[in-house]
C-alpha cells in the first residue's frame, strides 16, 4: 500500500483552519487565511494596546 493519495499530494492544510490549502494562497486555503496568519504572526512582533474607549467621565 504505497499508493499516494491524491488529497495529500504534498500534506499543506492551512494552518490556520486546517482546509486543504490552494495553489493560488498557499500554504493557505484563502486570502483570509492569509491575512488572519499575517495578524497573527505580527502580533508576536507588535504588541499593540488594545485600548478600550474612554469617554469623559472624569470627576473634578
Ligand atoms: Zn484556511
Amino acid at each position: 500500500m504505497s499508493s499516494p493519495d491524491p488529497a495529500r499530494r504534498r500534506g499543506s492544510h492551512c494552518a490556520v483552519c486546517g482546509k486543504p490549502a490552494t495553489p493560488a494562497h498557499a500554504p493557505f486555503c484563502s486570502q483570509g487565511c492569509r491575512d488572519r496568519d499575517l495578524l497573527q504572526w505580527l502580533g508576536e512582533g507588535y504588541r499593540i494596546p488594545a485600548r478600550p474607549a474612554v469617554d469623559e467621565d472624569e470627576e473634578g
